[in-house]
This record gives structure tokens, sequence and C-alpha cells, in this order.
């Protein structure tokens, strides 16, 4: 695009500061979109990858498997709710939830329902830049030229909230109501696909649990199987281990990626009940799941993988005490930023929407005006639209985070 600056050209990054080729340091606030949760240059990961490649570095993942990959199964299973049994594994989040939507369809299809093949999005959701997931994202502003391939989809209101917000309760009973109207023909639904607790690209609109508990109870009432779409929430972000956790619910299917890797490699998981598991694993060929991709399940992206998980069971109050940092922070500076409206906080993410007279979402044009002023500052943040958002990486200091906030509320008030 025309308008678009050079790209900056980066030489290292260390911790959640990157170096720029002329000296320059920038303080990475939204973890290189979403992925570097501890930081970057993490030498426990490095050198798990540097060990890994030495051992085995890519073997076909059909009729072979390999320690790295049966470890970081068994490990991480163990963090997610009981009812999550068996892993898929692919190399990006757009595929984790394309395997998904093939999942959700083959399961009711491979036990001779054929009429439940639609799915319910939520209003303005991101699930990647596949068709399939573009599809369940179709209200979303990005994918205009590509709507003739898109499949159709029927998408119920997110119940996005933040501090003060009065009419929060009245908002969910409209989410809920759309969804219990669209559920009189649940034979034609295949599954509803969410974002739990925050909805990321939209402009990290935040729900509550409770939403997600009364959502549990439509879909589980009317053979709805309920999709979590956790690439961006997974892996501590929400402030607990996962977005599941954090709201006491339990998907039938949950897709991660982003953070997985601690953002060193591509990897991707879709993640099963045993009822689920259980519609494909016969002797009849057409009921598998066809579907593979060269880099399924590579050992080196693995082993990047389980030294990630390492890193956060040995040190969870990382990402579970942020919350409370922020808290003071933006009591501190946003509350006396009068143009920052709608503050919100869930676990390590922070966001808040800036007032101006002609905001458009995301094609807000402030937001390039801000991402050139951050960086001017040494800062890296991306505000989606008029929404100005923080998702730093666990390792940030409590005094690193604090000049992020000064700088956010001295570029809101000069603007
Ligand atoms: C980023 C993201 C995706 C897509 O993941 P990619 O690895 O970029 O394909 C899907 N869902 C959510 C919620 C995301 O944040």
């Amino acid at each position: 695009m025309k308008t678009t600056p050079a790209p900056l050209m980066v030489r290292s990054g260390n911790g959640a500061n990157l170096e720029l080729e002329d000296g320059r340091l920038i303080l990475d606030c939204i973890s290189s979109w979403w992925v570097t949760i501890h930081g970057h240059g993490n030498e426990v990961i490095a050198k798990a990858i540097y060990e890994q490649a030495k051992t085995l570095e890519q073997v076909i993942f059909a009729g072979f498997t390999h320690a790295p990959a049966e470890n970081l199964a068994k490990t991480l299973l163990n963090h997610l709710p009981a009812s999550l049994k068996h892993i898929f594994f692919s190399d990006n989040g757009s595929t984790a939830v394309e395997v998904a939507l093939k999942i959700a369809l083959q399961y009711w299809s491979n036990q001779g329902i054929k009429s439940k093949k639609r799915f319910i999005g939520l209003d303005q959701g991101h699930h990647g830049d596949t068709v399939g997931a573009m599809s369940i994202g179709g209200t979303s502003p990005f994918w205009q030229s590509y709507s003739p391939f898109l499949f159709e989809i029927d998408s119920i209101p997110y119940p996005a909230t933040w501090k003060g917000d009065k009419a929060i309760l009245e908002k969910e009973d409209e989410a809920l109501s759309a969804l219990e109207k669209l559920l009189t023909k649940s034979e034609e639904y295949a599954g509803i696909v969410i974002e739990p607790l925050v909805q990321g690209a939209a402009g990290m609109r935040m729900a509550r649990p409770q939403f997600l508990q009364a959502l549990e109870q439509l879909a589980k009432k009317n053979d709805l199987l309920l999709i979590y779409d956790e690439v961006m929430t997974g892996f501590g972000r929400t402030g607990d281990w996962f977005a599941c956790q954090k709201s006491k619910t339990n998907p039938d299917i949950l897709c991660l990626s982003k953070g997985l890797t601690g953002g060193f490699l591509p990897l991707a998981l879709t993640i099963t009940s045993e009822k689920i598991y259980q519609a494909f694993y016969d002797d009849d060929l057409h009921k598998a799941l066809f579907h593979s991709h060269s880099y399924n399940g590579n050992p080196i992206a693995c082993a990047a993988a389980n030294a990630s998980l390492k890193l956060l069971e040995e040190n969870p109050k990382q990402f579970m005490n942020m919350e409370s940092v922020h808290e003071k922070l933006m009591d501190e500076w946003i509350s006396k930023t009068p143009s920052l409206t709608r503050a919100r906080i869930c676990g390590t993410i922070a966001a808040f929407d800036l007032e101006s007279k002609n905001t458009n979402g995301y094609f807000d044009a402030n937001s390039s005006v801000l991402r050139q002023k951050f960086i001017e500052r040494g800062f890296l943040i991306r505000p989606l639209g008029n929404t100005i958002y923080l998702l730093p990486p666990y390792c940030i200091t409590e005094s690193q985070l604090s000049a992020v906030y000064q700088a956010i509320h001295e570029v809101s008030m000069a603007l």
C-alpha cells in the first residue's frame, strides 16, 4: 500500500525490546502480534530448538510420531479441561480453526446427520485468513473483496463490556436471545465459534465469564458444538492458563497457536473431546479426518512449545500478576486522560478507546498516526482503529509498563 511507511529494519530482540539496525530500542508492547509471550531471544527456548534440530529436525507425521509431540500432548492436556482429550497438530492459527470446522461438520455427517452444516459466529469475530476462517469472521470489514467465495453463517452480537458499563446485562440478554432464536432451528447448526473472553482483532472487545457460561448451557442443550478459538487468549494471556479455566467452561473443540511456541516457530493445535474423537474412530476410511500439511507436528516447533510450557509452569505468577499492575497503572494514567474511554482489562491485556470525532472502526485514520507517534517514542503499539491496547510479553517489567502508560497519556493529551 502506497501510504505505508517503509518497514523498520530489526537487528535483534532481547526481552521486551527490539533493537533496530540504527541502534534505536523499541519496546514491544504487543508481543509482535500476540505471539512472543516470554519476550524476544529467550535462551531456554533457543537452546531447546538447537538441541532438537541436531536430533531430529522433521519427520512425516503420518504413521510416525516423536517424543517432542508426545510430550507436548501430555503436558498440555494437564493444563486443559479434563473433557479435552485428543490433539490434532498443524502449523498456524487459521488452519487450527479450519480443522475445527471440518471436524465439526464431519462429526455430524459421520453419524448420518446431514442437516447440521451451518455455523454460528460472533459479530466482528476474527478467526484467520483462510477461506473457512474468513467465513466464520464474515462480518469483519477486512473481507469485502472475497465475499463471493465465503460461505454463509449466522451471527449473534458479542456483548463487549468495560469498567463501569451499566448496560452489560441487557447486551448479554440480547446476544443470548439471538442465539436462542437461531436454535429454534438447531437441526441446521453444526457449531458455534467464539473467541472466549476477548475478541482480538475486533478491538480487544471483552466479554464476561458469565456470558460464556450461559452460552455453554445453550449450546449443550441444543446439540451445538462449542468451538473456542483460543489462538490469542491461550497460554496465560487472560491471566489464567486458558480462557476455558478463567470462565469455567468446557468447549467441545479448542484451537491454539500464537503463544504456543513462545513466539519462536509456527505451530497450531486443534483439540477435541472424546465424544468427537469417537465419531471418527472407525474401520471405514470415509469416517477419517482428511487433513494434513507438510509440517504438521514439526519436532523443532514441538520442542519450542515444550520449552515454552516449562517456562510458564515454572513461573505462572508472571502472567497471573500482570492484571493488578495494569489496574494500578490505569488508575494512575488513564483515569486522568479524558479522551480515553471504555477502559478494560483481562489478565495481561489492557485496552481503551480513543474518543475522536470521526471514528471509523479499524480504518480509523488515527490508528496510523498514533502508531507513528508511538514508534517515535520507542514503543511498538498498533492501535486497532481507535482502540489502543497493550498485550506485552510476560517478562515486561513494571517500570517498562509504567513508561508505556505515561506515553499513551501524553500522546492522547497532545492530539
Ligand atoms: C491470529 C488469530 C488467528 C489466526 O492465526 P494465524 O496464525 O495468524 O493464522 C485466529 N484466531 C484468532 C483469535 C487470532 O487472534
